[in-house]
């Protein structure tokens, strides 16, 4: 029997007692030769739906991936669990590439990882064709799908040609595998890589162990680094800024202050940057502070944070960078600040670019749907959820929205008052500016140009800086003011602006709350059922179990999470096996880390 065969190999191999989501059916689909397109959110456990039936099925896996800087780590990783793997690709040298040719002839090998480029080379196929006649081929799987499509960012034109496999291998299964969710992009992988008759396998696309929270920018990196102190001082995460210099200042600036934060941007050395993704992934608690650059295939599983000090380009973009928290499943905060500078700066972008009015159009929808996102009041799952088409039941009881319910005030006037302000003042001057005037501030530049004689100087006394910033900043977010190119940021009004000043329509506005970014980080570790890393900070076998997986991770040279996942360290703190027999029962000891690994941590818990 198929499924229970996969099971028994899925427990002896990985260490896992079941299942999860669509892992069994799509697994039994491919193993009896089926060809699949399977859409898995992150952190979904892709990997085990080519990896098992490669052990399941007769001869080699070929998996096709474009993330060569992952390769070696996915290849030691299926090492400790004692399956034969290896990789091609061009940071192997001549030699170190024979030996693995000569491996994958003499069918030596469970999986091979291949670059595209590589695998596309007439002579690689052609070897491949005697590998299928004597060894046989098990699968294809076409790890990242999306890079085919010509719309995202990870458009990689070599996917187009892996058509190749189809026509020259009709016989052998394809797996074709992404987390990028749209319609469009599954409908052109289909159509590209000739997938028409794969089932599909569609996951939900939820992130549960993520909480989103969105909060006001009063001070960014203050506000940063009072979230690190409450939340994750020990954690590794990801610090997103817009700009290569922001990103260095951000990162000099946490090191200042005692953080192990590194910088990662396309401008930095190659020598560099790998430097610091490499102690990113193979060490623990390092912060990266990086532009979109860094991202894609980052599949450490125990990043706890993502950050975002600018506001990403769309929703699409917020939820692939959020999601990079969390893979392990063990929950994760999505935490990003922004301010009416953010709304502007970004759609001046948009608004400068030399892309066709078109494409602008389109970009401007989809910057105006993050911002609805970060204004909205409803729980932040179901907000993301329904952008991407999907229902989510009920609310998450874990986003800021959610833990703190968010009031709205009828800020009809206040808005009134703000759009006379810049009516006013000439439709050319910045939010802090106009804040001045309404306050009635009589500082240099409002009697430089006579704004204290105007109808509106201090009329908004009674409402203070940061509400009036909060309303600026929703009335730009909302569409009533637009930031104009030619006049640096001068706020204009639109259309929508004009039923409001005339008293025909009214402005309902979220009311921020002052301490909001300290009241959520402290209650927020125990919102959630009860945060798997609450008080381990101090527990001397959790920090005895973590010295000796990196012990074992430096003497081979592998990243932590290759010998044990957090989730495995904290299972074996909370049930501390006494024998084999009993480590055996944890999640993530498969047979062969058995037998590496089980004494080195049973004598760690008998000395704790
Ligand atoms: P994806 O490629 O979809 O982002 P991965 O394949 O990296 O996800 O899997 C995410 C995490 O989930 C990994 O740590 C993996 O070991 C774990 N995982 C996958 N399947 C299972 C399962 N059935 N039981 C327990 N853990 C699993």
């Amino acid at each position: 029997m198929i499924v229970s065969q996969a099971q028994q190999r899925l427990h002896e191999v990985f260490g896992y007692s079941s299942f999860r989501g669509e892992q069994q059916a799509i697994i039994e689909h491919v193993v009896a030769g089926g060809d699949a397109l399977v859409l898995m959110p992150t952190g979904g456990g892709k990997s085990l739906c080519y990896q098992l039936p490669a052990l399941l099925r007769d001869g080699v896996a070929i998996v096709v991936s474009p993330l060569i800087a992952l390769m070696q780590d996915q290849v030691d990783a299926l090492q400790q669990l004692g399956v034969k793997a290896a990789f091609l690709n061009s940071s192997l040298d001549a030699d170190e590439a024979r030996q693995v040719t000569s491996q994958l002839i003499q069918g030596d090998l469970d999986i091979l990882y291949v670059a595209p480029e590589r695998l596309l080379l007439s002579g690689f196929l052609a070897q491949l064709e005697q590998v299928e006649m004597h060894t046989g081929i098990a699968l294809f799987a076409i790890d990242e799908a999306h890079c085919v499509s010509e719309w995202g960012h990870d458009f990689r034109p070599e996917y187009r040609n892996l058509t190749a496999l189809h026509t020259r291998f009709p016989n052998v299964p394809r797996i074709a595998l992404t987390a990028t969710a749209d319609a469009p992009t599954r409908a052109e992988i289909v159509e590209r890589l000739s997938l028409e008759n794969a089932q599909q396998f569609v996951s939900s696309f939820d992130r549960p162990n993520i909480r989103y929270r969105v909060t006001p920018k009063h001070k960014a990196r203050e506000q940063l680094e009072t979230f690190l102190e409450t939340e994750h001082a020990n954690d590794a995460g990801i610090v997103y800024c817009l700009s290569r210099r922001k990103v260095e200042e951000t990162a000099a600036w946490l090191k200042a202050r005692g953080w192990d934060a590194l910088p990662y941007h396309a401008g930095l050395d190659a020598s560099v940057r790998n430097q610091n993704q490499r102690r990113f992934l193979r060490e623990e608690g390092v912060i990266m502070v990086a532009t979109i650059a860094f991202g894609m295939g980052i599949d450490k599983p125990n990043v706890r944070f993502v950050a975002h000090l600018d506001l990403p380009k769309s929703m699409e973009s917020y939820y692939q960078e959020t999601g990079r928290a969390g893979r392990d499943g063990l929950p994760a905060n999505a935490w990003m600040t922004f301010g009416v500078g953010d709304v502007v700066s970004m759609r001046q972008m948009l608004d400068s670019s030399d892309a066709p009015a078109a494409r602008k159009q389109v970009e401007r929808q989809k910057l105006d749907a993050l911002l609805g996102f970060c204004e909205s009041v409803n729980c932040r799952h179901q907000t993301i959820l329904r952008y991407f088409g999907e229902q989510h039941a009920g609310n998450c009881q874990q986003c800021d929205n959610c833990l703190h319910p968010v009031d709205t005030w009828d800020a009809t006037q206040a808005a009134q008052m703000a759009l006379s302000a810049v009516y006013r003042t000439g439709q050319c001057f910045g939010v802090v500016h106009l804040m001045d005037v309404l306050m009635g501030k009589s500082n240099p530049k409002v009697l430089q140009f006579s704004h204290q004689t105007l109808s509106v100087f201090g009329v908004g006394k009674d409402i203070v800086q940061s509400q009036w910033s909060s309303v600026f900043r929703q009335l730009v977010a909302g569409g009533f003011l637009h930031a104009d190119i030619d006049s640096h940021g001068g706020l204009k009004l639109t259309e929508a602006a004009r039923p409001v000043l005339k008293g025909l329509a009214e402005v309902w506005l979220r009311r921020d709350a002052e301490t909001e970014n300290r009241k959520i980080s402290k209650s927020g570790r125990s919102a959630n059922a009860k945060a798997a890393y609450d008080g381990l900070a101090d527990d001397p076998l959790w920090l005895a179990l973590k010295a000796k997986r990196l012990e074992l991770a430096r003497e081979q040279a592998v990243p932590p999470y290759v010998i044990f996942h957090d989730a495995t360290l904290i299972e074996i703190l909370n049930r501390r096996p006494g024998s084999l027999l009993e480590m055996s029962q944890i999640m993530g000891v498969g047979r062969a880390k058995l037998d590496r690994y089980g004494d080195d941590f049973l004598q760690v818990i008998v000395a704790n």
